[in-house]
Order: structure tokens, then C-alpha cells, then sequence
């Protein structure tokens, strides 16, 4: 029995039962009908002796729970998958539905995937996993992911992928055709993949059946990719980073998907970027930022310090005499490359640090230090600004 058949034969209303009858129920009816129609007891009238195959056949399919499963989900998918005409016409079913019950072992993967598959055949959707028609597809996007240092991130790199996505077959070039023999456009639809059809009032157009809309035919399957045209495909491509990604942004580069196919564009590759934290710069934006321990006399006295930069030379800071902790000083140019090809800045914040041993000399200049400053006491206004709330 055909998948047609599935599609073309109401085997419930056959036997007379609802679609949620029980196996009971089924067989109930089937037993009831068999007796009438039955050939021993209506002496060869062809009507009764059709009637009686309808009604066998009928109980076949829906006595076996999983073929009866596979029925109901044919005829399901008919309903929904491709529209009423048809059904109201009631002149059959047009699709082979060979993939969709693995009829051509060419696909392993579940029921969705198959479905997927028999739609996006048909009716040259997106998402398809052949590559069966001749018109031009984009290729798929892919989604790839890599790990930079800081400094990578900052100056912009070139980084090495592995890719893997789907491909054209390499042995049959997608034809899905064994390498040497080329497909037939199909003498049905003349390569179009669309044929029309008139019922009654209504006409309209549908994929062809004899190539299952691809309008080519293939007499000997490539054995690499069993006719599917599809492979694997693993690559290592080159991916310029821009200057300036931060941790985890998306960074999009055109065209580096997968290739695509009869002369249709490449995918886009998007890249996920995972950033390294640095042991002495930070990131704000576009600007770079740093601590710079001073010790309490530069920051009283003033002092030109090296501040290193992310690279080449240190550059040299000058800090005011009476500078405070914790104040920030702006390095023009030295932060994180912008798109416009300008740079951010590098935020350098002072940290005064205190030494945590002194010896004999500094003691003592440091004693003479405190008498000499004895009279400023630095919590005055804090204790009257406490007392005033
Ligand atoms: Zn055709
Ligand atoms: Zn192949």
C-alpha cells in the first residue's frame, strides 16, 4: 500500500467509526462489514467484492497502531501542510511522500527534520538541507565564538576559525548526482519544478511530482552524500577582529558563512567574542584606564611619573604639587581605536601609597614633618560638618 493511498483513502469513514475510535471499536465495525460484504455470502457481485477490499484494507491500516499513527499523521499534515484544494477536488494527492516515511533512507534524522526536508524540497523554502534546485541560495549564517586577550580585543586581530556547516557535496558538487553523470531536467515540468492543475473552477500551481519541484532528475544518486547533495563541510578561515570589540559583543563579518550555492551569496559569519581581563588596564567604552600607585610626597609635592600604555613606550605624567587621591588624569589618544579611526583616552587614576616600613632616617624627617604641620588637622571641618546636620 502506497503513501497515496494514506492521503487519497478516508479508511474511518470506510469502516464507519470516528477518528478516536478505540481498537475495539474498529474492530467491531471491521467484523460487521466483513460479514456483509464478505465473497462467500454475495456470490461474485463486483461492488460487494470491491466494497469488501476497501473495508480490509481499511482495517489493515488502523488495526496496526503504528501504522495508524503514520496514517493519521499523513493525512494531518495534508491538511495543514498544503491547503484544502486538493482535498475538495478529492482527484488524489500529487507529492510522493517517500522522504517523509524515509522511503528513500536518505535521511536519518527525526520526523521534524524529514518534514523540514520534504517541504523545503517541495516548495524551495528556506531552511532546506538539499541542495536540489539550480536557482541560487545564500549560503548559511554561521555562528562562531573565540577567546581574545585584552590587548587583542583593543588593537584588532586576525584570528584562525574552524568552521563547520553545511555544504555543497564536494564528490558531486550538490548535483547529488554520481560524479560523472549529470542530472536531467524533468520532461514533466521542463526544469521548472512547478506544475499547474485544474479543478473545476479552481487552478493553481504546485510542485512538480516527478522531480518533487526541483525540475531535475537524478538516475544515478551520488553514492558520497546518497543523492542528498549535501556534506559536512569543515574549513579554516581567516577572521579580521576589528580594533575596539569589547567582551561579549557580536561581531558580524559579511559574506564568511558558508558559500553559497549555484552563484548565490555567502552567509554572514557572527562572531561571539570572549575578552580577557588585563592585569593593569581596564576598559570604559573607548577610553582605557589604569591605577598609578604615588607615594604621598608626589602627590604633595608633584612629580612627572611613567604611566605605562597598553603599547609602545610609557608615557610621562605630570602631577601637580597638592594632588588628592584618587584623581584622574586624562592621557589623550592612548585608550581603544573608535570606528572613525580616532582614539579614546587613558584614564589614569593617582593612588597614594603609604610605605608600610620606615627606616631611622625617614622616621625621623617624617616626625619633624608632623610637628612642623601640627597645627592642621585635616577632620576639623569634618566634625563640624557632622555636627551641623
Ligand atoms: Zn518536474
Ligand atoms: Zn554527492
Amino acid at each position: 500500500m502506497s503513501t497515496k493511498d494514506y492521503l487519497e483513502k478516508d479508511y474511518y469513514a470506510v469502516l464507519g467509526v470516528p477518528k478516536t475510535a478505540t481498537a475495539e471499536e474498529i474492530k467491531k465495525a471491521y467484523r460487521k462489514l466483513a460479514r456483509q460484504y464478505h465473497p462467500d455470502s454475495n456470490q461474485g457481485d463486483p461492488t460487494k467484492e470491491a466494497k469488501f477490499k476497501e473495508v480490509s484494507e481499511a482495517y489493515d491500516v488502523l488495526s496496526d497502531s503504528k501504522r495508524r499513527k503514520e496514517y493519521d499523521e499523513a493525512r494531518t499534515l495534508f491538511g495543514s501542510g498544503v491547503g484544502a484544494g486538493q482535498r475538495a477536488g478529492g482527484g488524489g494527492f500529487p507529492f510522493d511522500f517517500g522522504d517523509l516515511f524515509g522511503g528513500t533512507g536518505q535521511q536519518s534524522g527525526g520526523a521534524g527534520e524529514r518534514l523540514g526536508d520534504l517541504f523545503g524540497g517541495l516548495f524551495n523554502r528556506g531552511g532546506s538541507t538539499r541542495t536540489t534546485t539550480s536557482r541560487p541560495r545564500r549560503g548559511q549564517d554561521i555562528e562562531s565564538e573565540v577567546t581574545l586577550t585584552f590587548t587583542e580585543a583593543v588593537e584588532g586581530t586576525t584570528v584562525s576559525l574552524r568552521l563547520t556547516s553545511s555544504a555543497a557535496c564536494a564528490a558531486c558538487t550538490g548535483t547529488g548526482a554520481r560524479a560523472g553523470t549529470t542530472p536531467r531536467v524533468c520532461p514533466t515540468c521542463e526544469g521548472t519544478g512547478a506544475a499547474s492543475r485544474n479543478l473545476g473552477s479552481f487552478a493553481f500551481s504546485e510542485p512538480c511530482r516527478d522531480c518533487k519541484g526541483r525540475g531535475l532528475i537524478v538516475d544515478d544518486p551520488c553514492p558520497v552524500c546518497e543523492g542528498s547533495g549535501r556534506a559536512k563541510s569543515t574549513r579554516t578561515i581567516q577572521a579580521r577582529i576589528p580594533a575596539g570589540v569589547a567582551d561579549g559583543q557580536r561581531v558580524k563579518l559579511k559574506a564568511k558563512g558558508a558559500p553559497g550555492e549555484n552563484g548565490g551569496p555567502a552567509g554572514d559569519l557572527y562572531i561571539q567574542t570572549h575578552v580577557k581581563p588585563h592585569a593593569v588596564f581596564g576598559r570604559s567604552g573607548d577610553n582605557l584606564t589604569i591605577t598609578v600607585p604615588v607615594t604621598f610626597t608626589e602627590a604633595a609635592l608633584g612629580a612627572e611619573i611613567k604611566v605605562p600604555i597598553l603599547k609602545g613606550m610609557p608615557v610621562t605624567l605630570r602631577i601637580p604639587p597638592g594632588t588628592p587621591n584618587g584623581r584622574t588624569f586624562r592621557v589623550r589618544g592612548r585608550g581603544v581605536a573608535r570606528k572613525d579611526g580616532t582614539k579614546g583616552d587613558l584614564l589614569a587614576t593617582v593612588e597614594v601609597v603609604v610605605p608600610k616600613t620606615l627606616d631611622d632616617k625617614s622616621r625621623e624627617l617624617l616626625t619633624e614633618f608632623n610637628t612642623a604641620t601640627a597645627g592642621e588637622d585635616p577632620r576639623a571641618d569634618l566634625i563640624q560638618r557632622a555636627r551641623s546636620e
